[in-house]
């Protein structure tokens, strides 16, 4: 006789519950416990991670939830069966949907429908029965206990939770004593919160912070009980209750849950009369291929076939149908849309036209996306023009049923600040502490910020997390680090059910109102079910902008597919460094990467993206070819045999597709071998595993007759890879060739890209484009081009509203505003709105800023009296004092304005103003300046990296501009440990340091010292 937990939370209860799976599952193991449940609130989000853990470590798992109840009560559910689990996630989705935006309710009715199948224990002290025994209501009692005996039949208990207190003990004696009354039978729980004792006080932390009161105020019952007793402490608590223990067994042994993990599920595609899945893709296929090839060569119909038998064997015909249909669909209404990821190595998804990339031009591997070896879905993500990215969803929620379609949630955790701040609420630490405790972070973890506090200059010059006062404060920042604190939208992700989502995945409303899964993006893998990305890429958007605006301008129609790919200007202004606004060419790493490359031609772009990747920068692969590329070593290969999969890219690993060639070609594996590994390779492993694979690899080499030296060699050099460059080459075209047009839609779709729009502006300058103010008159909703100028949105002034955004574009299609007068009459604009308009020079056409701000009082409240505007933004009116700004003449005070207003310098740079000693060096004189020559810049920061490195130590990037250009600043950990007072604090820094070259155009600035402007 043992006992099993059967009410247990974990940090999935989400601020309710105190430990990780991983610690409640290895006490569980050290207690030799054979089962345990997981019952969180309301929510199966840590179900299936539980699933796994558990089996893993020999324990039964037994899902389950403990629900909200109308008039608040509680009551713990668990499954029996698959179909118990359906149910509860079917209970769990309806309590979820029927109360938006408020906490989940399942009702009686629920619980008659969705019973069969799950096991029901009366809840904690705020279950039904138990709240109304307390208030001494038997009547109602017996009457709720009749209920659930009827829905649930043998399947209820009442459930006695002992903690060793006077009170809690009466309460459970009457509680058995009822049950025996009513002849249900009983059950021992402790409704854990937490593995061990001492984690009571993070439970209580994170009810504080659940609630947004200080824990000092936290009323509902304390105790530092619910933790996970062992068998034997249990047993004690129930020493003359033996069955309400003995039931825990009983009832672990009729949960038997059995969950598919790993096969995959597919919505079914309406194929026409006649037509299977299979000869509809079939012909779909053909037709398409015959369209883009014109004549079939025997190369092409054979990998046609290849692939249709692959898709048709792993059972994806239908899969494809659907992505095919979405595409088709968004197509034909004009909506740009293309696949992403490995799908583009498919020859079958050229021709379904789902890419524009043809695999066999460019010898990209079909067995990378997909092949027999490999079960679980394929990944077709697609990139869509963000403005119309819903419509595309509404069609996909009309096509399958809504009820079978919902978005991938994610789950939002802590990190050092989000804890710093929320535990310091709950603790009331005074607000400027945990300002100051938070300053100085840059991407940390909050367990690992007491660790680095010594370490880390940023946070060592700070005496704050050393105060003994606070330690208790730090350590609970610590405990919280990485828990769960809500679920919302995963970016684009969409699940698509096959008929039965709902039985396999509790849904719920987002914030933002969208439907979305209980589970992650990584579970709702592990249940097999479609997954598709449609990622609205911003870059897509800015291109049709592009594009629509040169026909405008220049009538002119571009037509991407035709222009010369290796046009001399473009690559010019590449190997300059000038590609900020560009897609994948604008960070630091690839204008650095162009500048050592000095690309000429398309494929150059391939490769520049495909060196500036972790893998390969880490396996050197990019010290290796940039020689052999400038002819300066000679192109050898480290076995004959890589020659074959080599040859392109001068005897490097530059792709993934050549991963597979060189397993296959050196190693002997089948491609599908190769691809598995490959995807271990590529994926994250421990080193014991990439050991083991290490070992394969070269032992199947050796085998195949290459010395294991070599092959050892070879494994090191195994890389990563992904194609993106024709999209970052269109971009690169349009910015060199209509970068008035380019830069317009760039900062029209804002945010995308690297870089902020003040730094867009400024290189949108730098590229020869003016830049014209906002003007009531003139100006769009968006950036537009006005001969050959960007003239300035209105939605980028500060405070604007679509409403009088909406009003003033529509007036002025009347007739254009002649005074602020007949604006304030004719528009929707509230007076803040109007005075920002002036205070920007919107109405510099019309009149004197400083005039107008005297005027405007007096009209606001003429247009009050008209009646018109009768709205009570207005009322303030009488109080305010007529508006006088200080001069606005001089360029300081417009500059002022605009960076306040629109955040952004027009009239002219902050740095104008400052007066800069003799010695500072301007961003564009840089590429002048001798290697190794000590200079000194000073600019406004635009980001700190800090990307992982080969060894290990901590390398900060920043990247600074000066309104003549940007500087890409290096800083070692010297420097850091010497400068950590100022580091991811100031937004504006003076640099000295050497000037470095890495390639004869890639120019960086090593730091040697970093000090804060003092401005003005
Ligand atoms: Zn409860
Ligand atoms: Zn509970």
């Amino acid at each position: 006789m043992s006992f099993v937990h059967l009410h247990v939370h974990s940090q999935y209860s989400f601020l309710d519950g105190a430990s990780s799976l991983d610690r409640l599952l290895k006490k569980a193991r050290e207690m030799n416990m054979a089962a345990l449940a997981l019952t969180d609130h309301n929510r199966l989000t840590g179900a299936i991670r539980f699933y796994q853990k558990a089996r893993a470590l020999g324990i039964k798992p037994i899902i389950g939830a403990e629900i909200d109840m109308k008039g608040d009560y509680h009551l713990t559910l668990l499954c029996k069966d698959r179909k118990g689990y359906s149910n509860l996630c079917r209970l769990l989705t309806e309590a979820h949907l029927s109360k938006r935006n408020m906490r989940p309710e399942a009702t009686r009715d629920m619980l008659c429908r969705f019973n069969d199948g799950l096991i029901a224990l009366s809840g904690c002290s705020q279950g039904e029965i138990p709240s109304l025994i307390e208030k001494g209501e038997t009547k109602e009692a017996i009457k709720a206990a009749r209920f659930y005996r009827e829905a649930f039949g043998d399947n209820f208990f009442v459930e006695l939770i002992r903690y060793p207190s006077r009170d809690g003990m009466l309460g459970s004696y009457r509680l058995a004593a009822f049950a025996e009354e009513v002849r249900i039978p009983v059950v021992a729980t402790n409704n854990v919160h937490y593995a061990e004792m001492e984690e009571y006080k993070v439970k209580e932390l994170l009810n504080a912070i659940d609630q947004n009161i200080p824990v000092t105020r936290l009323q509902s019952y304390r105790t530092v009980e619910q933790y996970l007793k062992s068998p034997k402490e249990m047993m004690r608590l129930f020493n003359y209750l033996p069955e309400a223990i003995d039931t825990t067994e009983e009832i672990a042994s009729r949960c038997n849950l059995e969950l598919e993990i790993g096969s995959p599920r597919f919505p079914k595609f309406d194929t026409p009369q006649g037509e299977t899945d299979y000869s509809h893709l079939c012909k779909l296929a053909l037709a398409g291929a015959l369209k883009k090839y014109g004549l079939l060569t025997s190369n092409i119909r054979n990998r046609l076939g290849r692939e249709l038998s692959t898709i048709r064997k792993l059972g994806f015909c239908s899969y494809f149908l659907v992505v095919w249909d979405i595409v088709h669909w968004a197509r034909e209404r004009g909506i740009s849309c293309q696949a992403r990821g490995s799908a583009v190595d498919s020859l079958v998804v050229y021709a379904l036209d789902i890419s524009n990339i043809d695999p066999i031009a460019y010898d990209l591997l079909f067995e990378r996306f997909m092949h027999p070896l490999r079960h679980e879905p394929p990944d077709i993500d697609l990139d869509i023009d963000r403005r119309r990215r819903d419509e595309v969803r509404d069609y996909i929620h009309q096509k399958y049923g809504a009820e079978n379609v919902a978005c991938v949630g994610t789950i939002n955790t802590y990190m050092a600040r989000g804890a710093i701040r929320d535990v310091g609420k709950a603790l009331q630490i005074p607000h400027d502490i945990t300002e100051e405790a938070c300053k100085g972070i840059h991407y940390l973890s909050a367990s690992k910020l007491l660790e680095h506090a010594d370490s880390l200059p940023e946070l060592k010059k700070s005496n704050i997390y050393k105060r003994p006062e606070l330690k208790l404060f730090f350590e609970l920042c610590a405990a919280i680090d990485g828990f769960p604190k809500h679920l919302s939208v995963h970016l684009g992700g969409l699940l698509i059910g096959d008929g039965g989502l709902a039985d396999l995945v509790p849904l719920e409303w987002s914030s933002g109102g969208d439907i979305i899964s209980q589970y992650d993006k990584d579970d709702i893998e592990e249940l097999g079910i479609v997954k598709m990305d449609l990622l609205a890429l911003p870059t897509l958007t800015a291109i049709e902008d592009t594009l629509n605006s040169i026909k405008k301008n220049h009538g002119i129609d571009v037509d991407l597919d035709k222009i010369d790919r290796n046009d001399p200007s473009a690559f010019a202004m590449l190997r300059d460094g000038k590609s900020i606004g560009t897609f994948q060419l604008e960070s630091p790493a690839q204008r650095e990467m162009a500048g050592r490359l000095l690309p000429d031609r398309f494929e150059d772009i391939i490769v520049s993206i495909s060196l500036v990747r972790p893998g390969p920068l880490k396996s050197n692969m990019d010290k290796l070819y940039l020689p052999r590329r400038h002819g300066k070593e000679p192109v050898t290969f480290l076995h004959p045999k890589l020659k074959n999969a080599l040859g392109e890219t001068l005897g490097v690993i530059l792709y993934q597709e050549q991963v597979l060639e060189v397993a296959h070609d050196l190693a002997g594996m089948s491609y599908a071998e190769a691809d598995g590994f490959r995807r271990a390779m590529t994926h994250d492993r421990t080193a014991d595993e990439m050991e083991k694979m290490r070992d394969s690899f070269i032992s199947s080499a050796t085998r195949n007759g290459v010395s294991q030296s070599i092959a050892s060699k070879i494994f090191e050099q195994l890389a990563a890879f992904a194609a993106y460059a024709v999209l970052a080459y269109q971009t690169l075209w349009l910015k060199c060739h209509y970068p008035a047009e380019f830069f317009a839609a760039v900062l029209s779709n804002q945010p995308m890209g690297y870089y902020p729009p003040r730094v867009l502006v400024a290189e949108a300058k730098r590229s020869g484009v003016r830049i014209l103010p906002p003007d009531i008159n003139r100006s769009l909703d968006n950036y537009a081009v006005e001969d050959g100028a960007i003239r300035v949105s209105l939605k980028q002034l500060k405070g604007m509203s679509e409403e009088a955004l909406e009003s003033i574009l529509s007036e002025r299609v009347k007739g254009k505003f002649i005074s602020l007068r007949d604006f304030i009459l004719r528009t929707n604009t509230t007076q803040p709105i109007l005075v920002n308009l002036i205070r920007v020079g919107a109405f510099d056409s019309l009149s004197n800023r400083n005039e107008l701000l005297l005027q405007l009082p007096e009209l606001v409240n003429l247009k009050h009296k008209i009646g018109k505007g009768a709205r009570p933004l207005f009322e303030d009116i009488e109080s305010e004092p007529g508006w006088v700004e200080t001069p606005c003449d001089n360029r300081k005070a417009k500059m002022l304005v605009e960076r306040e207003l629109l955040s952004l310098s027009l009239s002219a740079h902050p740095l104008d103003f400052l007066p800069l000693d003799a010695g500072v060096t301007r961003m564009k004189d840089l590429p002048s300046k001798a290697t190794g020559k000590t200079i000194k810049i000073v600019g406004s920061v635009i980001r700190y990296q800090t990307p992982p490195t080969r060894n290990g130590n901590r390398v900060v990037y920043v990247i600074l501009e000066d309104g003549t250009g940007v500087a890409d600043v290096t800083v070692f950990s010297d420097v850091q440990k010497k400068c950590g007072q100022v580091l991811f604090r100031e937004a504006w820094l003076i640099v000295k340091g050497k000037i470095q070259r890495r390639g004869p155009k890639a120019l960086s600035i090593i730091a040697e010292d970093l000090s804060p402007v003092s401005q003005r």
